[in-house]
């Protein structure tokens, strides 16, 4: 399913299947990969992700949270891959959602760097990581709108929902309760 709203559209499925400019990756401090979004994007970019990732490892140490490195494909159909490092939620009043909105913001800010025209977002640390699924998405909307206020070059952003439950709330979050 997939609704456009503007240059923001709304997509419910597998990240990795998109054929795209770039796609973000929902990534740990060492960039190892791991479970969740992140284990898919290795497995589907294979050994060059993994190669380019160490090589930014040995570089600086991997990815501090609320950043974000950029790596090819491989063997994925988007031409790179920007791996952001989601916070773990530790509650209100950690700072958590200042990182998590740093993601998008330093995303997006790479992808312009690139000249990436089109780019895709998992909803970033509501997996394991434990972010509350409504104040993240509240978090991914508010951050691309400040982006978008001075853009810059970016045509499409599609955020990806891999559940039912984040697909619901980014839906009556955009306003768009009656367009499916
Ligand atoms: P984090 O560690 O940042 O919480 P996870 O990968 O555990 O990252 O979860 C982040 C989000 O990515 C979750 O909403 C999860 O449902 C979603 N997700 C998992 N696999 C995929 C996929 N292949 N494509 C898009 N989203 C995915």
């Amino acid at each position: 399913m997939s609704i456009k709203y503007k240059i923001i559209e709304l997509i419910q499925g597998d990240i990795t299947k998109l054929k795209i400019d770039a796609i973000v990756n929902a990534a740990n401090n060492g960039l190892f990969g791991g479970g969740g979004v992140d284990g898919a994007i290795h497995r589907g970019g294979g050994k060059e992700i993994d190669d380019q990732c160490k090589l930014i490892r040995e570089r600086q140490g991997g990815c501090k949270t609320g950043e974000a490195v950029i790596t090819t494909g491989g063997n994925l159909e988007a031409d790179y891959v920007i791996h952001t490092v989601g916070p773990v939620w530790n509650g209100e009043k950690s700072g958590a959602e200042e990182f998590l909105s740093s993601c998008y913001k330093n995303s997006l800010n790479l992808a312009v760097e690139k000249n990436i025209e089109t780019i895709a977002f998992p909803c970033i640390s509501t997996g394991v990581y434990g972010f509350p699924k409504d104040l993240a998405a509240e978090i991914a909307v508010s951050s691309i709108m400040e982006f978008l206020k001075d853009n810059t070059g970016i045509k499409k952003i599609i955020l990806v929902c891999f559940e039912d439950e984040s697909f619901k709330i980014y839906k009556k979050l955009l306003g768009l309760y009656n367009s499916n």
